[in-house]
């Protein structure tokens, strides 16, 4: 403990209202953004230091601990600071619990593990046994560590070690965390058209003055759009030759083929940040972006929480994409948290999208964002036809879900020799199972979910949690025997009807429960651009970004499924995804077509669809939210409270609704019952906040809550811009 000259202020990763104050010692050179080690209670924690000031009066008569060492990374930018307390402002969360979104590999603090790495020596060994020489033999190539190269030699890892004690091999240490290879700028990208270079230049212009200047690229599916981004990053990162960029892409896109583009464009590999990654590829991304020398990183959301020494660009790509918004934990939309942090790091941001959100196209109405259209798609491919099948005149039949004008376009095509993809947004074999004795329907134990059939694996499974039991054979309500009857169609229960329809046809199944990992979802890609798979029946996991040139015909089955329910967006995701499943079918030389099964044909979204009349569905949607105050015209929040007690938190939501601040223009609706009204065993009410856009909800919210003491039992998730009414 001493007396302090200097005081600093540390953010610490444990949830903690604020900072800590500590004592500079004046050996130690701290700064704003230093990483430290500081006592706190009787452990060393790691925290950053947010604020250094001299001591003053408030310091007088208190006694600080000092900070115990700065550890050995570059500081924290002052944008990225401001960037974590924005997002701690903006979605109610402590700054701590954000600061630990950045700090999520507290490995990459300290020094990298060392390697070894053996090659093959100049000298031979005095005894070369079988296995040795299998050792020569495989680092011929290079040098490996020890556990490759024993893996490559099919021998142990002590004929490996034996073998370099003899001389047979060299040995050299390296940091475990290699730099990942400059991209060469000198690389030249595609030859734009002209509508596509048009865009490009507007780009390039936007950022030259190195300021905040969000664009959105808005181009229908195939039109170029990475095409024209890289070149708008190439520009960037050439003029400074120490400029990071970061591409955002919804998870599921993150495969072979996006990042072969990338390496092929940049002549590298980039750096990858996403939940497959191991801790230490993790880390080894994490320390280079520190470093500045990770100059192109793509990554789901979280890489927005990265340590970027000199962000410049951020693109996100698929801008309209609902994985873009986190759902569990600090609660925040990446597309809306990216134009945050471009603007604190005065960098440009690219939104790109063939069905660009309500938001982004508001703001590129109003000029807050310049706004570059792609009409068409480069040389002779032509976006697909969308036409609708009512399925009102054409029924399927019973237990059938293709109705006949379906069948006789898949008939064609597969005589072409050309490939099918059905879409499906329903996992499993059957969304409900009911008793045909007593009707009663399959639910989860502990949530106010049904429980879907999963044929693959026989069991029934809740979506929501997670939870699974075997499918029994007697009825659990009134033990009837062989009673449980599957209600309507999933993907396993579809291709069913498919191998039955189309025996010869390869037909497979593309959807989270049959894919184990990227590497499966890699292998199916392969096999469908190869021409080796019929029919694709698919989730939305293939509705997004792949191109399969053979492609011809997509039949949505069932098109009017995300039209229920009260959720505001409703209209404006199934337009997005069907127009992005539709936009799969035709490329290059092939037109290809679209078939809508619906019972609605004259639903707006559908209509626009088949019109191809886009503006005037969103003239229509966004008339409906300005009428209503909604998004984007106006502010929304959600407040889910929750508890083991259904009387207590229907009591508690009540008396906080009670105590809720008397502000014009902002409404408050509920509490009420959402759809789920129990998950994992916790009742659940739900307040909706509205607001107008000039409120600042999140504050308003924030001092709402300080106002009420809430029971440890009673959990209150703030969900600021919800995305999931249910
Ligand atoms: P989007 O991102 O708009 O969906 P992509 O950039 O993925 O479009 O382009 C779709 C396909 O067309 C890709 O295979 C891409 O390489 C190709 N492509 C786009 N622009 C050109 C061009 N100017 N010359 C040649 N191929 C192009």
């Amino acid at each position: 403990m001493t007396k302090p000259k200097l005081v600093a202020s540390v953010l610490f990763t444990i949830p903690v209202p604020e900072p800590f104050d500590y004592a500079i010692e004046p050996d130690l050179d701290v700064q704003p953004g230093d990483y430290v080690l500081a006592p706190l209670g009787a452990r060393q924690m790691r925290g950053v230091v947010w604020a250094v000031r001299d001591a003053g009066v408030q310091d007088e008569g208190r006694t600080l601990k000092t900070i115990e060492q700065q550890l050995p990374v570059p500081p924290l930018s002052a944008s990225c600071r401001d960037f974590v307390d924005f997002v701690a402002r903006y979605t109610c969360h402590l700054q701590s619990v954000v600061l630990r979104m950045v700090l999520s590999t507290p490995d990459a603090l300290v020094p990298a593990p060392v390697q070894v790495s053996y090659a093959r020596s100049p000298a031979s060994p005095a005894k070369l046994t079988a296995a040795r020489e299998k050792v020569l033999q495989a680092c011929q190539s290079g040098s490996f560590g020890a556990t490759e190269l024993a893996r490559r030699a099919g021998v142990s890892v002590g004929v490996i070690k034996g073998l370099a004690a003899a001389g047979g091999l060299t040995t050299t240490k390296a940091s475990a965390d290699q730099p990942f290879a400059t991209p060469d700028l000198s690389l030249r990208g595609k030859t734009l058209t002209a509508s596509q270079q048009h865009a490009a230049d507007a780009l390039v212009a936007l950022n030259k003055g190195d300021a905040f200047a969000p664009a959105l690229l808005d181009g229908v599916t195939g039109s170029g759009k990475t095409e024209v981004y890289f070149e708008a990053l190439a520009d960037v990162l050439a003029r400074d030759e120490t400029a990071q960029v970061l591409v955002l892409l919804p998870e599921i896109a993150l495969t072979q083929d996006v990042l072969a583009r990338f390496e092929k464009r940049f002549g590298a590999q980039p750096a990858q940040w996403h939940s497959e990654r191991s801790m230490p590829q993790r880390r080894r991304v994490w320390r280079e972006v520190a470093h500045g020398r990770a100059r192109i990183v793509v990554g789901a959301r979280s890489a927005l929480f990265l340590p970027f020494a000199n962000l410049r660009m951020i693109v996100v790509d698929e801008e309209h994409d609902n994985s873009f918004k986190q759902e569990e934990g600090v609660l925040y939309h990446a597309r809306d948290m990216a134009v945050a942090r471009a603007k604190m790091a005065n960098a440009g941001i690219i939104l790109a999208s063939a069905t660009p959100s309500l938001e982004s196209l508001v703001n590129a109405r109003s000029n807050r964002y310049a706004h570059m259209r792609l009409a068409a798609r480069p040389g002779a491919a032509v976006l697909p036809p969308i036409s609708t099948i009512d399925l009102r005149e054409h029924s399927p039949g019973p237990g059938c879900w293709l109705s006949p004008p379906l069948l006789e376009a898949m008939d064609g095509t597969l005589a072409r020799r050309e490939q099918v993809l059905l879409f499906l947004n329903r996992r499993g074999y059957a969304p409900l199972t009911i008793c045909r004795h007593c009707g009663e329907r399959m639910k989860a134990p502990d949530s106010s979910t049904y429980l879907v059939e999963h044929r693959f694996s026989g069991r029934l499974v809740c979506h929501l949690t997670g939870y699974s039991r075997p499918k029994p054979k007697n009825c659990p309500a009134c033990d009837a025997q062989d009673s449980l009857h599957p209600v309507g169609p999933g993907v396993e229960r579809l291709e069913e009807e498919v191998r039955l329809r189309f025996p010869q046809a390869v037909t497979e199944v593309f959807s989270s429960d049959t894919m184990d990992g990227a590497e499966q979802v890699r292998s199916l890609i392969g096999r469908m651009e190869a021409g080796q798979i019929d029919i694709l029946i698919g989730t939305q996991m293939a509705a997004k970004g792949h191109n399969f040139p053979n492609l011809t015909l997509v039949g949505v089955v069932d098109a009017d499924m995300g039209l229920q329910g009260a959720d505001l967006r409703a209209g404006e995701r199934t337009y997005q995804t069907l127009v992005q499943v539709a936009g799969r079918a035709g490329r290059a030389d092939r037109p290809g077509r679209a078939l809508l099964q619906t019972h609605q044909p004259d639903h707006e979204a559908i209509a626009a669809l088949c019109s191809g009349d886009r503006e005037a569905f969103i003239g229509a949607e966004l008339g409906l939210r300005e009428d209503m105050g909604f998004p984007p015209y106006g502010r929304l929040a959600a407040l889910v409270f929750s508890s083991l007690n259904e009387k207590e938190v229907d009591a508690l939501s009540r008396r906080f609704v009670a105590a809720a601040p008397f502000v014009d223009g902002v409404d408050i609706w509920g509490p009420s019952e959402p759809p789920f009204a129990k998950v994992r065993g916790r009742w659940r009410r739900r307040v909706l906040v509205r607001s107008d856009r000039s409120i600042d909800l999140s504050a308003l919210i924030a001092a709402w809550r300080s106002r009420i003491d809430l029971p440890r039992s009673i959990r209150l998730k703030v969900d600021i811009d919800p995305y999931s009414f249910l």
